[in-house]
């Protein structure tokens, strides 16, 4: 045959996923960790080369890796799902809940995997955005469009034809929220939970470098599941693992739509081992809380930058005048990602936080 046939139409639309390899000597643009795993987790890691059955499927419940990850919460192994990183957990959730005729709700700016999962699982998008000067969700009115009165009026994604006729039944807050830093208060959370039995799921990719969290909400709430990742708090974006947190009846539908061998057994034991030498990274989020205070007074002290409140391992800044921010880093050699596509955050970056001399470079690059 010469031609093929067209997949779906909405997924004709879509523009597959690309990062270009990078070049630039500092590279601020993911918010990944920048330092590799610590020598005693790689020494473990050659140990797993030496020892794993690479030739046997691995476990698809990632048991051992679930039971470390449960306790380390107070929770139990069935508290938890592991995924081929947060990523998938978050396509999985709309898998199980989403669909055509049904809807999501998040808060812009926000992830733009929301949207991704949104449109590859046909799941209507629901957005209101958060608050122009603090970023903060909007809960009056998120509790009103999840109790059905506001649904109609719910501001679709533009050029999106699948708006959803009833309440949502999925919310995703993302708290620190990426790109910005906002933290979401607890008792907003608890608000959402209380209002609504759609599937709440919480965010939580850089709680490591806050001091919030709402893992101990999970046992209160059966409607509540809180993301986690390895990718940035242990240093294992190059390998693929995250988790989520919830009920064993509400992660229940996670288990049915994930791929079978979903987590491979290199990352499993891996994951395993930075999570049993958690103590060893602990200095790290340390430091990055640190390095963030500092690198945010050294840049909000330069005329015209706005630097917003950040609870996470990167910061959301602007400078005034300055359109061509991206760029101008990009020339000190400084890779940083662009963020002013979003609602409320024209001429804006997102600088994740690096070691103190990546800091500095940042800090003397940065124009005022
Ligand atoms: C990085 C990130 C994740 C998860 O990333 P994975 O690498 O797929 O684990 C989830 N949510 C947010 C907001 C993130 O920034």
């Amino acid at each position: 045959m010469d031609r093929v046939f067209p997949p779906r139409p909405d997924v004709a639309r879509l523009v597959p996923y690309d990062v270009p390899p990078s070049t630039v000597p500092v590279v601020l643009s993911a918010n990944e960790s920048p330092y590799n795993l610590p020598a005693e987790v790689l020494s473990r890691v050659h140990e797993l080369v030496d020892t794993l059955a690479f030739n046997r499927y691995p476990d698809p419940t990632a048991r051992l890796l679930r039971e470390a990850i449960g306790a380390r919460y107070g929770l139990d192994a069935n508290n938890v799902i592991v995924g081929n990183g947060g990523d998938e957990l978050l396509l999985d959730l709309l898998l199980a809940w989403g669909g055509p005729g049904r809807s999501c709700l998040s808060f812009p700016p926000g992830f733009a995997m929301y949207g991704i999962g949104c449109d590859v699982t046909g799941t209507g998008y629901v957005e209101i955005e958060r608050d122009p000067e603090t970023f903060a969700v909007p809960i009056d009115a998120a509790v009103e469009m999840l109790q059905g009165g506001a649904a109609r009026q719910a501001a679709v994604r533009p050029g999106d034809e699948r708006g959803s006729e009833g309440a949502p039944v999925i919310v995703i807050v993302c708290s620190p929220n990426n790109p910005t830093g906002t933290l979401t208060p607890r008792a907003h959370i608890e608000r959402l939970l209380a209002a609504t039995d759609a599937v709440v799921m919480v965010d939580e990719a850089y709680a490591e470098f806050s001091d919030e969290t709402v893992t101990d909400l999970v046992a209160r709430h059966a409607n509540l599941i809180v993301l986690r990742t390895f990718s940035k708090a242990f240093s294992l974006a190059g390998l693929r693992v995250g988790y989520a947190l919830g009920q064993p009846e509400t992660l229940g539908p996670l288990y049915k739509v994930k791929m079978p061998y979903n987590e491979d057994a290199f990352a499993q034991g891996v994951a395993l081992a930075a999570i049993e030498s958690a103590g060893l990274f602990e200095p790290r989020w340390a430091e990055a809380r640190a390095e963030r205070e500092r690198l945010s007074e050294a840049l909000g002290s330069k005329p015209g930058t706005t630097v917003f409140p950040s609870a996470a391992n990167y910061l959301c800044a602007r400078v005034d005048g300055v359109a061509d921010l991206p760029s101008q880093l990009l020339g000190a050699g400084i890779l940083v990602r662009d963020v002013g596509a979003g609602p409320g955050l024209s001429g804006c970056v997102r600088v994740t936080v690096g070691s103190p001399d990546e800091n500095d470079r940042v800090i003397a690059a940065w124009p005022g």
